[in-house]
């Protein structure tokens, strides 16, 4: 299979071509030159089978071209050693908990995944070290590093902005040492972003070293992530609720809903999208107008969905031929300031005994709005309470158990290397290891 830029100005790429580049070179998005429909039978019988199975079969149809059966195979059941359950919040509106792998949100499965199939292709060609660079403000570089850790050919850098993400994230990535080097700058995230991004422009670097991103441009972490919407339908199917199904989603640079579109296209029958958004409302605003518009992100409680620029809409766009109409057929948006997910929070917490986090109480709001009768709802919830201890804990004035996997970073000791954040000795770091 090929993939294209969604901006069409570089040539078309292979897989692997297209897993370690990240971004194509004119800058677009890589795109699958086709979406494979799954047969009817298959959506009739998923209810009798596993999450790894039905997975299986949806790789097939984005990776079989390329990739043997039994490698794939391998791949996937290895990526998901853990559960996605729904689980019924109240009435008609079902929680699908992302929140049961290693660090506790949904980007374990895609990091995962990549971290798999970029290991394949390396033992593969038998080509040199790979080294993947990721800023992170807590959450991706937390599910990169721990998708990363130990897979023979990679070395993972996670540049974090040194005092500006919370313990508990920090020790998700600090503590696993081996080929896992957390890289702690004096700057804030933005900083870290730009010695990444001016990483791969670099000339010097990239003669030295093969450098990838890992974040959710890549193909490799962003289309696996249709594994669980299917895995969910078979779900309400075994429940006998799978008749007008809407899924809510909590969005920020928009790749999960993205994977869940493909997913409809595919045949999955889902009768509509909610995005669901924090102030940060660039996608509501086009909904509404038909612009977009980026604009700087501001900072709210349900900080993984500050983005100002989401950048998967480039991919929105060209499943839907750019027709705003037809976007505005499939998905509705939502947006909700940290006062009303806050309020939605404890109010959840107090009459259904569900605790959300910030970013799944956006999902279950725009639900709990929109959802018409005769519809299932089910809202992605998207990471663990017990990653944003320090939100979630005055809002319901109540200690948050903290779950096992999380517990087990606590433990262990941070290791970091100190860096300026200026690109001069970022890059002679590089240079010497
Ligand atoms: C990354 C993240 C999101 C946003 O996902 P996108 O794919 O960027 O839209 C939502 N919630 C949590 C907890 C996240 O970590």
């Amino acid at each position: 299979m090929q993939y294209f830029s969604t901006n069409k100005q570089s040539s078309s790429a292979t897989l692997e071509e297209a897993v370690v580049r990240g971004l194509a070179p004119d800058k677009g998005l890589y795109m699958p030159e086709r979406i494979k429909k799954l047969p009817p039978a298959f959506y009739h019988n998923m209810g009798e089978m596993s999450f790894q199975e039905i997975s299986f079969i949806v790789a097939e149809a984005f990776f079989g071209e390329d990739i043997d059966a039994d490698v794939l195979k391998n791949i996937v059941y290895d990526t998901l050693s853990f559960d996605t359950p729904i689980v019924q919040v109240h009435d008609s509106i079902y929680s699908l908990e992302l929140f049961h792998g290693p660090t506790a949100a949904f980007k374990d499965v895609g990091a995962r995944f990549m971290a798999r199939l970029l290991g394949h292709f390396i033992r593969k060609e038998g080509s040199k070290e790979v080294n993947v660079l990721v800023a992170t403000s807590g959450d991706t570089g937390s599910a990169v590093a721990n998708g990363f850790l130990d897979v023979p050919g990679i070395q993972v850098y996670v540049l974090y902005p040194k005092g500006k993400v919370s313990e508990i994230q920090e020790k998700q990535f600090t503590t696993l040492g081996r080929n896992i080097t957390a890289l702690e700058i004096d700057g804030t995230f933005d900083d870290c972003q730009a010695l990444v991004k001016n990483a791969f422009i670099d000339a010097d670097l990239n003669k030295a070293m093969k450098l990838t991103s890992a974040n959710s441009i890549n193909v490799a972490r962003f289309l696996p992530q249709a594994f669980y919407y299917f895995y969910a339908y078979a779900q309400l199917l075994r429940r006998g609720i799978s008749e007008n199904v809407v899924m809510c989603v909590p969005s920020g640079n928009f790749g999960n809903i993205t994977a869940g579109l493909f997913g409809r296209y595919m045949g999955l029958p889902v009768k509509r999208f909610i995005a669901a958004n924090n102030r940060n409302d660039i996608f509501l605003q086009y909904l509404h107008t038909g612009v977009y518009e980026p604009k700087p992100s501001v900072q709210t409680i349900a900080n993984a969905m500050d983005v100002g620029a989401p950048s998967n809409f480039a991919r929105i766009l060209d499943l839907y031929n750019h027709s705003h109409e037809m976007i505005c057929e499939d998905i509705s948006g939502a947006a909700y300031t940290d006062e009303q997910i806050r309020e939605t929070l404890a109010e959840v917490y107090r009459k259904h005994h569900y605790l959300l986090d910030p970013h799944g109480t956006c999902g279950y709001r725009a639900l709990a709005e929109n959802l018409q009768p005769g519809e299932t709802g089910v809202f992605l919830e998207t990471a663990h309470p017990a990653k944003f201890l320090d939100t979630v804990e005055p809002i319901i004035g109540e200690k948050v158990e903290i779950p096992a996997t999380l517990q087990r970073f606590m433990q262990g000791e941070k290791k970091t290397v100190e860096l300026p954040s200026d690109f001069t000795h970022f890059k002679r770091y590089l240079l010497q290891r």
